[in-house]
């Protein structure tokens, strides 16, 4: 398996726990959007702990971006990523990922299962296609929402729906995703579904789909 070596240009927060790392793109490099790689930090000790994680920025970029959202527990790799600086490295291979467009739909993220549809999203919106594509997006609070201006911008109020299961107030939904709620803000079930976010939703969201009539193979996913 091919690997580069690339060194981080920029590293900056997103939310209270999402760092934005820009990073040095070797030459030749490409992927598509939605696709992520194995990521390990170039330093003793870190060399083999590979973990995928998706690519945000657009193919064309001169750099390459990484949303990444780090875990606190001890020794993990993406706490060790969160205090890298400038100049520091780290091992790229190369891309992979279930996750491509199909064509117009409805994209279902939970937390940093966001971070296949921002690049697709950016891409669409870049080429003016986004249509009425609509982002159904789930966290825990409002200060989880990764890049919710941006969102907003590219897909319009109407088409970005937020739904947060432990903080209630006016301006979102509150909750867990939930077949009903899909019939309200859907509606019309004979579109492409794109799913990413933590095993638990993936499994009970395909459930509610599936009763909601949507077949399988109308299914694009992931799971973080
Ligand atoms: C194809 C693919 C692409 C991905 N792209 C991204 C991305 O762009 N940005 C991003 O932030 N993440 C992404 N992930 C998830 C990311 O790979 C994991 O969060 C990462 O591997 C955690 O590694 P760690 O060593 O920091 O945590 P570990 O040491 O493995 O775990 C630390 C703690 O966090 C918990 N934990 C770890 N991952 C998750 C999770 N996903 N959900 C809930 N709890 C978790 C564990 O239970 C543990 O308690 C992607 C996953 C896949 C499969």
């Amino acid at each position: 398996m091919k690997e580069y070596i690339v060194k981080v240009m920029e590293i900056s927060d997103v939310t209270h726990n999402v760092k934005k790392l820009h990073l040095e793109k070797p030459e030749a490099y490409s992927f598509k959007p939605g696709q992520a790689t194995d990521v390990a930090i170039n330093k003793e000790g870190w060399k083999d702990k590979k973990r995928p994680f998706t690519f945000t920025n657009l193919p064309d970029d001169e750099i390459l971006e990484l949303t990444i959202k780090i875990y606190d527990s001890h020794n993990s790799v993406t706490k060790a990523i969160g205090g890298m600086k400038k100049g520091d490295e780290l091992i790229l291979n190369e891309p992979w990922g279930t996750i491509s467009y199909r064509g117009e739909g409805v994209f279902i993220a939970g937390g940093s299962g966001i971070t296949p549809f921002i690049s697709i999203l950016r891409d669409l919106d870049r080429k003016d296609e986004i249509k009425d594509t609509m982002l159904i997006f789930a966290n825990n609070t409002s200060k989880d929402i990764i890049m919710e201006d941006e969102l907003a911008d590219i897909l319009g109020k109407d088409r970005f729906i937020n739904i947060l299961a432990e903080e209630k107030t006016e301006k979102y939904h509150h909750g867990l995703i939930s077949k009903e709620f899909l019939e309200k803000e859907v509606g019309d079930f004979n579109r492409v579904f794109y799913l990413c976010g933590p095993p638990p939703m993936m499994k009970a969201v395909q459930e509610q789909l599936n009763e909601l009539g949507v077949d399988k193979n109308a299914i694009v996913k992931e799971e973080f």
